[in-house]
Formats: C-alpha cells, sequence, structure tokens
C-alpha cells in the first residue's frame, strides 16, 4: 500500500528527504514550498508552490487531498507554517512528523553574543564594530536599516528587496554549502567585525561559525523563536532518523518510536 506525504519543505533536509522518497515506491510525496527562493533545486517528487492560507487553507487543502502524514521539514524560524501544520494536523487526526535539526552551540574561545530577534541583535551592533556580515536571510533585513551608519555585507540566496534607509551595503549572493577556507577570506578581504546570524543549525552555512572562530571574531546569534503550540508532535533530528520512522510506521508491520 503506498502512502501519501505532505512535505513541508524549504530546507536541505526537506530537499534530501524528496530525493529518497522520490525513488521509493512504497511513498507518494507532495514537496510545498512557500515560493521564497527563485530556483529551487529540482527535485524528483511533485512540488506545489505557495501558502495554503492559514490553517483553515491547510485543513481544506488536507481534507481535498488525503495524506496519511504531514512532515514538517520547514526552517526552525519558519514558526508560523510549523504552527500551523500542527493545529491543522491535530484538528484532522492527521499524523504529523517534525524534523528539526539541531542548533549550533558555542565552543570554548567563541565570541557569541545570544539574542532573541532580529531588533535585539541590532542593538547588540554598536559595541561590536563598523563592518557587518549578515548571514540572516533577505527576509530579514528591514530592521538593521534603523542602524543605517553600519556596512553591512549580505549574503543571501536570491538578490534582496534593501529596506528603505540601508545605505551602505554589498550583495552576495550563493547558495551553500560554503567552506570555512572561503568564509575566512570573505570575512578577511570586506574587514568584517561582526557576524550576524540566525542559529540556523547544519551544516549548509556553519562555514560563517568557523570562520568568525578561526577570526576572533564576535558573533550576534540570534536564538531560535519558541514554537507557541502545545500539539503532541514528533520530533527527529535528521532525514535518516525521519526515513526510519516513515518506514516503521508505515512500512513494517509493528510499529515502534525512534
Ligand atoms: P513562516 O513565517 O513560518 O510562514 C509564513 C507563511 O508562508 C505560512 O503561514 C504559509 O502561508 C507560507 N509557507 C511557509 N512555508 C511554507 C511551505 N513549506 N509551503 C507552503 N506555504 C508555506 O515561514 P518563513 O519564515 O517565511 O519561511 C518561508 C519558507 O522559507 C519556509 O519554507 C522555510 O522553510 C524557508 N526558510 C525560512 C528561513 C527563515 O529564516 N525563516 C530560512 C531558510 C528557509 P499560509 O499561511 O498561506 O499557508
Amino acid at each position: 500500500m503506498t502512502r501519501r506525504i505532505l512535505l513541508l519543505g524549504g530546507t536541505t533536509e526537506a530537499r534530501k528527504l524528496a530525493e529518497r522518497l522520490g525513488h521509493d515506491a512504497r511513498f507518494e510525496t507532495l514537496m510545498s514550498l512557500a515560493g521564497r527562493t527563485r530556483s529551487p533545486k529540482p527535485t524528483p517528487v511533485t512540488v506545489r508552490v505557495g501558502g495554503f492560507g492559514g490553517v483553515d487553507g491547510l485543513i481544506d487543502f488536507l481534507a481535498q487531498n488525503p495524506f496519511d502524514v504531514v512532515v514538517d521539514a520547514t526552517h526552525p524560524f519558519a514558526v508560523q507554517m510549523s504552527a500551523n501544520a500542527a493545529k491543522a494536523t491535530a484538528r484532522t487526526g492527521i499524523d504529523l512528523l517534525r524534523i528539526e535539526r539541531a542548533e549550533w552551540t558555542p565552543v570554548a574561545g567563541d565570541k557569541w553574543t545570544s539574542v532573541a530577534c532580529l531588533e535585539a541583535a541590532t542593538n547588540e551592533l554598536a559595541e561590536m564594530g563598523q563592518r557587518v556580515f549578515l548571514g540572516v536571510g533577505r527576509q530579514s533585513l528591514a530592521p538593521f536599516a534603523n542602524k543605517p551608519q553600519h556596512h553591512y555585507v549580505i549574503r543571501v540566496i536570491d538578490p534582496p528587496d534593501i529596506p528603505a534607509g540601508m545605505t551602505h551595503y554589498e550583495i552576495i549572493t550563493g547558495l551553500g554549502p560554503f567552506r570555512t577556507q572561503d568564509d575566512i577570506e570573505l570575512f578577511r578581504a570586506k574587514k568584517i567585525d561582526v557576524v550576524v546570524t540566525k542559529n540556523s543549525g547544519g551544516k549548509a552555512t556553519a562555514s560563517k561559525i568557523a570562520a568568525a572562530r578561526e577570526l576572533a571574531l564576535p558573533v550576534i546569534m540570534i536564538e531560535r523563536p519558541k514554537l507557541e503550540v502545545g500539539t503532541q508532535r514528533v520530533k527527529v533530528p535528521s532525514v535518516d532518523k525521519a526515513m526510519a520512522w516513515l518506514e516503521a510506521h508505515y512500512v513494517s508491520s509493528t510499529k515502534r518510536s525512534v
């Protein structure tokens, strides 16, 4: 019996899981993307693009397209979509599996300042220096326009809309994974004083953390927002664990937990 999966994507994990599921006849997978990245990498599964229209829209979508499970592999900072998926699956009784990669953690000698949000990050800048490497994603630039006295080196996947008021900046486009040595050279060439990043975790963009460590640069680390839903959910940290959970629940004769 083929099992149907709605895979909420926008991350490396979602793409890697799609690569495995797309070649696995036991599963039929639809990957959903918000549509933020202009040219997403190709995937062997069917893809739909765009929001569902909130919790109610997602419930309608699930009613019209029966799935056995929703796999929420969205980014740790995509809390709205995760909250909507938790509420919609709770109301419809559809299984929910969350893939959430581990956070980055500092090692001895790291000069991290942890903050709760983008605005708090901007408030730390004055103490840290003039030239700022911004690795927060193109949707998250607006608060930094309130500190126009800094020069921002902004690395993004697609060219961003520059928020009004941000005057000193340069854009570097690229899709990870990046190499630590390249980021060391970049930070040296751009005379970076401080690195600002979300605590996304994962390998693809960890090079900026390693490069900051190597150059003894301060890092302003925006910690993950908390999900404001009390719904029970199964959470796994990796694609391997997600695949094991799917197999245990929908292929093996005996259910077990990861
Ligand atoms: P968000 O704030 O949690 O979601 C805002 C709205 O975008 C959702 O309510 C939903 O619209 C739509 N949406 C988000 N993910 C979707 C998906 N996979 N499929 C269909 N609709 C989706 O999300 P976000 O922070 O803007 O992130 C958008 C996408 O970029 C996500 O896929 C996420 O994994 C990826 N991403 C985000 C970050 C980040 O820092 N936030 C970083 C890397 C990648 P409706 O309410 O209309 O359904």
